[in-house]
């Protein structure tokens, strides 16, 4: 049993360093061929260099994009939130603009 498990122990992705498996994360699919069906997602506890120790799915940490590869403190999760940060602002400052606007005219 368990042959199929991939052991990441001892692995690193990025800023996080896997320690040991812990506890699985047990999921309902919402798609696909397999919808309703329970799903257990293996999870991994992560040392990030920050010192926070997290727990990640495996297929979050081997996935290609928005991989999880620290506690939140950097890389992709700080250019997600960039990303996030510039859209919010961008909607604030048009919606700003057209304030303005029309206390010009
Ligand atoms: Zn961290």
């Amino acid at each position: 049993m368990g042959n199929h498990l991939i052991d990441l122990t001892g692995q690193r992705f990025s800023r996080l360093l896997v320690l040991e498996r812990g506890e699985d994360f047990i999921s309902i699919r919402k798609s696909g061929a397999r919808k309703g069906k329970l799903e257990k997602n293996v999870r991994w506890k992560c040392q990030c260099d920050c010192g926070k120790i997290i727990l990640a799915e495996s297929s979050a940490l081997k996935r290609k994009t928005f991989p999880t590869r620290s506690c939140g403190c950097f890389g992709d999760d700080v250019l997600r939130n960039l990303h996030k940060n510039y859209n919010r602002k961008q909607t604030w400052t048009l919606k700003n603009k057209s304030k303005q606007k029309d206390k010009e005219e």
